[in-house]
């Protein structure tokens, strides 16, 4: 019988519970446990895949090409899980399977209702990936606060999954707030006392809360939020600020969470000190010998959650060149407006990462320019190719207003464009090129180089491609098309010769980073800004 993990989040949103799920399934692997991680999300969206990244922040894309919560980003980096489309749900997918059910005349007879339709669909589902992923322990993450109107049928599912499995196969995980108040020079457990309040008016009382805190937690706090939370007073578990999200398993294994869950559960496993991990990931972005400057060129940089992956894939590098990375955000409407020169100079790399719309693409094909003409290390992901293509075909192809057909319907020269089977395509939701690819790498390249092999499987969400009509013309002037998509004869990547770095995928590796297995793309992409003197 698996057993089931279920995390809410209490006081406010964007206290972490995605760190702290996938944190939990750090310890749980390191004891020798299969764990899975899974996402129940109460919006109406079906997936975030038409969100904008204000609202929603990363999309995250899985293997098997799902548009997902960035959350289930997390959990990959953390764990060994294989995150497939099962494991992320919202209520437009529960909602759309129950109604579709209606119309087929499954419950003919019958009124539906969000008790007991809803919630079963919601429990097959978490009961389904239990079942797909065949992990031990599934730790279910419901997005949103408690008191949401919209997360109760969610909250109400993991309510009656202990009667249905029983209290030794599940467990209640609360993440709360304990908020430091400067003036008082107090902490205060009120807002912590109130929101387990409401857990419990909805029939759950937590097992294990998890305190999110800038100050330590004295005795008689920890003493104070047992007695009024009704929880053991070990199961009060402090997490306070740290520097690298990387630290918190480790702020977790020494408070014994990882015992105490395994102790509900009734399991007996191996033990582990998490020793790997503090070695080779947690020590190292602690403690970097070397630093060196990188310039992220996107548009969505005032907003921390819009290029999640990509960040933690330069951690990673950065881990991997025992480096700090320091990133350099600069807006590509404010090079487009002030030209590459003034944002940079003294700069080691530059990347461009994905996006959509013509706003800002000028800026990034002047960023791309710049590292071109100065031989400066360059990284493009995804609209970060179609950018670098743009730039070569105009600046040194001749090739007058190149552009996208995403950017320019009518353009002379569309060196980007759409496939003939995403012609005709009027739904935005689900139809991109998604999910993983083989792409076929040729020998003597810098592709081949980096990646030490000839066959590769990266993740992809664009809906625009190479044009390869284009290709001779583009090559004669010394781009190399490395990488290509075999049954399609589709550009995956492009690189230039003399040049110390510039390489750019039309697929997104920054899904596939680790903090211990760092993507060779990033990690080679660090090692080359280590080795090249910024232009001042
Ligand atoms: N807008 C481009 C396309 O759809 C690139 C997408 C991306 O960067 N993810 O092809």
């Amino acid at each position: 019988m698996p057993k089931y993990i279920f995390v809410t989040g209490g006081v406010i949103s964007s206290l972490g519970k995605g760190i702290a799920c996938a944190s939990i399934g750090r310890i749980l692997e390191a004891r020798g446990l299969k764990v899975t991680l899974m996402k129940l999300d109460p919006y109406i969206n079906v997936d975030p895949g038409t969100m904008n990244p204000y609202q929603h922040g990363e999309v995250y894309v899985t293997e098997d090409g799902a548009e997902t919560d960035l959350d289930l980003g997390h959990y990959e980096r953390f764990t060994n899980a294989k995150i497939t489309k099962f494991n992320n749900v919202t209520t437009g997918q529960v909602y759309n399977a129950v109604i579709s059910k209606e119309r087929h005349g499954d419950y003919l007879g019958k009124t539906i209702q969000v008790i007991p339709h809803i919630t079963d669909e919601i429990k097959e589902r978490i009961k389904k990936v239990a079942k797909v992923s065949s992990a031990e322990v599934i730790i279910v993450e419901i997005g949103g606060t408690v008191g949401d109107i919209e997360s109760l049928p969610f909250l109400e599912a993991a309510r009656q999954f202990r009667l249905d499995v029983g209290y030794d196969n599940t467990l209640y995980v609360h993440l709360t707030l304990v908020p430091y108040i400067k003036v008082a020079g107090e902490i205060k457990t009120k807002p912590t006392q109130h929101s387990v309040g409401t857990l419990r008016e909805i029939g759950i009382q937590p097992d294990i809360l998890i305190c999110r805190t800038e100050k330590s937690l004295s005795n008689e706090v920890k003493e104070k939020i047992s007695l009024f939370c009704n929880i053991r007073k070990e199961a009060v578990i402090e997490a306070r600020d740290v520097d690298s999200i990387y630290q918190i398993p480790l702020v977790f294994k020494s408070q014994i969470l990882d015992e105490i869950i395994l102790s509900h559960f009734n399991l007996i496993c191996k033990f582990s000190d998490l020793k790997d991990w503090k070695e080779t990931v947690v020590d190292r972005a602690l403690n970097p010998k070397n630093r060196t400057k990188i310039a992220f060129v996107g548009k969505y940089i005032g907003l921390q959650d819009a290029y999640k992956s990509v960040y933690e894939s330069l951690t990673h590098a950065g881990i991997a060149n025992d480096c700090k990375v320091e990133l350099e955000k600069v807006d590509s409407e404010d090079i487009e407006k002030e030209g590459a020169d003034k944002f940079l100079r003294g700069i080691s790399g530059i990347l461009v990462p994905g996006g959509f719309g013509y706003r800002g693409i000028e800026g990034k094909i002047k960023a791309i320019r710049f590292a071109r003409e100065n031989k400066i290390p360059f990284l493009g992901l995804c609209l970060g190719m179609q950018c670098a293509v743009i730039e070569f075909s105009r600046n040194v192809c001749d090739l007058k207003g190149a552009n996208s057909t995403e950017f320019k319907a009518k353009t002379k020269y569309p060196v980007i464009s759409l496939l003939e089977e995403q012609e005709g395509i009027s739904d935005l939701g689900g139809t991109m090129r998604l999910g993983a690819c083989p792409c076929r790498i040729k020998k003597k390249t810098l592709a081949y180089k980096v990646y030490g092999k000839g066959l590769i499987q990266e993740r992809h969400r664009h809906r625009y491609e190479f044009n390869n009509k284009y290709k001779k013309k583009l090559e004669k002037k010394g781009m190399v098309f490395s990488g290509i998509y075999p049954k399609q004869n589709l550009a995956e990547i492009i690189e230039l010769k003399d040049h110390p770095y510039f390489i750019a995928v039309q697929f997104h590796p920054e899904f596939k980073s680790k903090p211990d297995r760092s993507h060779p793309l990033f990690k080679e992409f660090i090692k080359a800004a280590l080795t090249v003197k910024a232009i001042r």
